[in-house]
Parts: C-alpha cells; structure tokens; sequence
C-alpha cells in the first residue's frame, strides 16, 4: 500500500474550474479502490466549498508560513467525501474570494504568493501526517514550485524527505509566468533562476520549476505528451522539456463513472444505458423544451459545453452557426468565458429562440442535461491535452465531432478510420471549413438510423472509467520508489 498525498488546486466535488478539477477528485478515489492511501491537500476556498454543500472541519492543526514579508496562520480544515479524505488550507485573504485564479477570463495579481503559500503549507500538512509519504502527486503550473521546494528547503522533514514526485501537465498552455521580484519575497530558490531552470526570459514560470524538480513527469494522453514536444503545441518550452523527456510519458484520464452515468444520474429526466436507449428521446425532449427549442425528435440537436477560450476553437463554431441554423438544426450551448465570444453567441442566439439556445455561466446540472439530450457534441479544440467534454459525451452517447488532437484523437474512435468501432468523427485542420465538413458527415450518419444507432450504442458501451489508468498510475509510482522515473 502506498501512501500517496495529492496536492492540487481545485477538485471535485470541492470547487471547480475545469478537467484538472474532475481528474484531482476522481484519481484519488479510483487509486483508493486499488488499495492505497489518499489525502488530497487543496486551499479553503471557502465561499466553493460552502455552496458545493460541504461542511468542513477544522483539525486544529495550524501552519504558521511567511509569504511577502508577512507571517500568515493557517489552519488547516478536513472534509470528506465518499471516504476520501481532503485536508484545507485556510488563508481567507488569499483564498476566500469569487473567483479560484481570478476574475472572468482574467487572473489575480498575487497568484504566485497564494500559490507559494498554498505550496509550502502543503509540504508541512504532508510532513505531519504521521506516516511516511511514497509519493507527492502535484498538478498544473499552482503546485510547479513544490518539487523544487521539497528538494531544496524541506528535506529536514523525515516524513516527506524521501517522498516521490510526480508533476502531471494537464494544459501545458497555462504556465504559471510571473515578475522575477516575488523570488526574493517568497524565499523561492534562487540557484535554479537560469534558463535551464525555472527563469523564463528574466521571469519565473512555474510550469518549469515542477518539470526541472519533479521524479516524473505526466501529462494526460500519450498523443499530447508527444505533442508539447513541438515547436506547435510547446508553448515555447519544447526544446526544454525536451531535455526532460527521460521523465515524461501520457498516461489518458479517466471519469468519475459514478456521477457521469445515465442510468443513473438525479440532473436528467430519464435513464437510459447502451442497452435501453429509450430514456434518451425523453431528455432530448426535456432539454428542447427547456431550452425553449422547437421540440422535435429528428432535428440534428448540436451541443457544446466548455470554457470560452481561444484553446477551444469556439470561433469555428460561431462561423458555422449561420449555415447549421440555415439548415434547419438546433444548437445548445453552455460556457463562460472570453466576453466577446459571449456577446456573439448571445447575439446568435437571441436572432434564433426556436433554433439556438446559449447559457452562459457554469451550470453543472444543466451541463448534465445537454449531454444527455444532445445528438452531437462538438470539440473542436485547437489543442486538447486530454478533453473530458468527449469522455462525458460518449458516456451520454452524445457523438462527439472532435479535431483530431491531443487527448481526442486518442480517446474518441473515428468513423472514418474505424467504421464497426467507431465512437465519433475526427477532422484534422483548425479550419471552420473542415469542421464543417464532419459536422455534415455526423448529420448524414445520424439520418441513418441504424448506423447512428451503433455509433451512438458503441460511444455508450466504451470504458472511460478510471480503472486503467489508474493501474498506469500505480506502475509509475512503483517504479519511481525503485529509482526508475518513467
Ligand atoms: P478544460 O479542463 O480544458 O476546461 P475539459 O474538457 O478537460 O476542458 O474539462 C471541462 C470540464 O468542465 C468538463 O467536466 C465539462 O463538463 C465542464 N464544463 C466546462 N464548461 C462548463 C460550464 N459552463 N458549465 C458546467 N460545466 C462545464
């Protein structure tokens, strides 16, 4: 049995901005299931964790940290949920606001102090937990600086002096940049600030300190851990990481089966699994109706759920949306994010109440009810380290239209490729027209019904649970305990 702390920034159920929220929430639990012992260290975001209804307690335990000048108490709090067991960092000032890195499509000024901060607390919270810790599983640029932490300035802890690192990349995109003037203020290493380490053209970036520092380097699919290697998708950290890819392998995530299940879930109007599909016709009904669409069963229903940003390629859906309306299908969709892209689907949408629907915000139980009413889901991502809209998608047996990168390219089937397997449809170019094209392709094929039905059957029955992965997971720990970093 290993004893295996992860340390992240958000998680489900807890607080939630996106995928890393879902994979920090639901690893633990799968790796649980195998045997180990998990505690997931996050920050109290208080006014989250209140409205996700979850009562936390205080330990009693608290960590006195300096950060800028100034000593900050933390106590530490403890919530459990479905026997996995989270331990909080209290520090209202830094923690205890709207949003978890900033306000809409922006981040906070003093990220790095919180996240130092956070960092720091974690490693004592690790270090006094009462066993030995194997391994210290850190996620995203907000836990980057632990690593080189742990090596450089907590060895004198017993508990964590031998514990095992592993840095998982889950958007290699958001790097963690900051003013080289917080080194001096935070007491963060300064032997390492050089371009071969965490210096980044005279500023600091997390995302190198964890790959510098950390035993093991993940990211979350094989396809994108060979994908941050080029000069397209590496952020300009290539040929760095390059010089660490003894360390790096993908391993795909998987999906919390137990809250994304259709057969089962409380958000949605009627059940239905690969075998009885019939619950299926109801919800696209109920979410037509919801969403004040015209209700019609043989209408093409296209769905998207995700976050407004550039990486999605949402400017390929709004340039398609007139000619999908013009052909008589209905859109529905959900997100926050860039304001621009908001303004310009709300526009779309207003023009067409019967055809288009658009919600924005986060909205965890209507997300819920469009993939279960929806037909087809799009993703077309310019870059996609692994993408769960899809995994969540062909669970609900919404056929997912994805660009064939990253994670999608590993996890969805394309018709194309595959005709008896497939699960979906893949297009290459990060072009509005080839989009378009698949878009068509999926619209033809759900006009057959017997072809659609096995596409759609085939995305039910495919295994995104965790059970795999996990067992990936566990291999790389192990051989991490005997020496070997891949
Ligand atoms: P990313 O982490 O890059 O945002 P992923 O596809 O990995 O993208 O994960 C997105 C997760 O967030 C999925 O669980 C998706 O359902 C959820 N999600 C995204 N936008 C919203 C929204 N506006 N409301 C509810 N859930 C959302």
């Amino acid at each position: 049995m290993l004893n295996i702390v992860f340390v992240a920034s958000e998680a489900t159920p807890l607080a939630k901005t996106g995928g890393l929220a879902d994979v920090a929430g639901s690893l633990p639990q799968a790796l649980r299931h195998l045997g180990h012992k998990l505690t997931v260290i996050m920050p109290y975001y208080r006014r989250h964790i209140a409205r996700a209804g979850l009562r936390p307690k205080p330990t009693g335990q608290v960590i006195d940290t300096w950060a800028d000048g100034v000593m900050h108490a933390c106590p530490v709090h403890e919530v459990r949920d479905h026997g996995l067991r989270f331990l909080l960092v209290e520090q209202d000032e830094y923690f205890d606001r709207d949003g978890l890195f900033g306000p809409p499509g922006d981040a906070y000024e003093d990220n790095l102090p919180r996240f130092v901060l956070f960092n720091r607390v974690a490693l004592e919270i690790a270090a006094s937990l009462g066993a030995p810790v194997d391994i210290l599983h850190c996620h995203d640029w907000q836990t980057g600086m632990l690593p080189l932490l742990l090596k450089s300035q907590y060895q004198h802890y017993p508990a964590i002096a031998s514990a095992r690192t592993v840095f998982t990349i889950h958007n290699f995109a958001y790097q963690g940049i900051f003013d080289a003037g917080w080194i001096s203020r935070l007491g963060i290493p300064t032997p390492h600030f050089h371009p071969g380490g965490f210096e980044f053209y005279g500023r600091i970036n997390c995302m190198k300190a964890g790959i510098m520092a950390a035993d093991a380097i993940t990211t979350v699919s094989p396809s994108y851990a060979e994908e941050i290697l080029t000069a397209e998708y590496g952020c300009h950290l290539e040929g760095f990481l390059a010089d660490h890819k003894a360390r790096l392998s993908g391993i795909v995530n998987g999906l919390d089966t137990h809250t994304w299940n259709p057969a089962t879930d409380p958000h949605i109007s009627a059940h239905y699994s690969a075998v009885r599909t019939a619950g299926k016709k109801r919800c696209k009904k109920m979410l037509q109706e919801q969403c004040g669409l015209k209700v019609s069963p043989d209408t093409p229903l296209l769905t998207l759920i995700s976050r407004l940003a550039d990486q999605k390629g949402i400017d390929l859906v709004a340039e398609n949306i007139p000619a999908w309306l013009k052909h008589g299908y209905q859109i529905v969709i959900l997100g926050s994010g860039d304001p621009a892209t908001e303004r310009q689907l709300r526009h779309q949408a207003d023009r067409h109440p019967q055809q288009m629907h658009f919600a924005q915000g986060f909205n965890e139980k209507l997300a819920h009810q469009i993939y279960a009413g929806g037909d087809i889901f799009l993703m077309p991502s310019r870059f996609e380290p692994c993408g769960l809209g899809q995994l969540i998608a062909m669970r609900y047996g919404n056929v997912p239209v994805v660009r064939a990168t990253g994670g999608l390219r590993d996890t969805v089937v394309d018709y194309n490729r595959d005709k008896r397997s497939a699960t979906g449809i893949h297009f290459e170019a990060a072009t509005a027209v080839a989009f378009d094209r698949a878009v068509e392709q999926a619209v033809s094929l759900y006009r057959k019904p017997a072809t659609w039905s096995k596409i759609r059957v085939n995305a039910l029955r495919r295994n995104s649970s965790w059970d795999a992965s996990a067992e990936e997971y566990v291999e790389l720990y192990e051989r991490l305990q005997k020496g070997v970093s891949r």
